[in-house]
């Protein structure tokens, strides 16, 4: 069983490649019993799509 510190860092490395399987599982069961990394994953991905919107719509914007 991951702990959190374990399971952030994995949310973090799969932005940058792609997870093994046993990584998968080991987060989604740690995901299943922890609020607080439930959270922090959602954060993240909001963070990622803000960024991303940002980046995309930055050419758009004339004001
Ligand atoms: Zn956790």
């Amino acid at each position: 069983m991951i702990n959190c510190k374990q399971a952030t860092r994995l949310m973090s490395e799969e932005l940058d490649r792609p997870l093994k399987w046993q990584e998968k599982a080991a987060l989604s069961t740690h995901n299943a019993m922890c609020v607080y990394c439930r959270n922090y994953r959602k954060h993240m991905a909001f963070m990622r799509e803000a960024a991303r919107r940002f980046r995309e719509g930055v050419t758009e914007q004339g004001d």
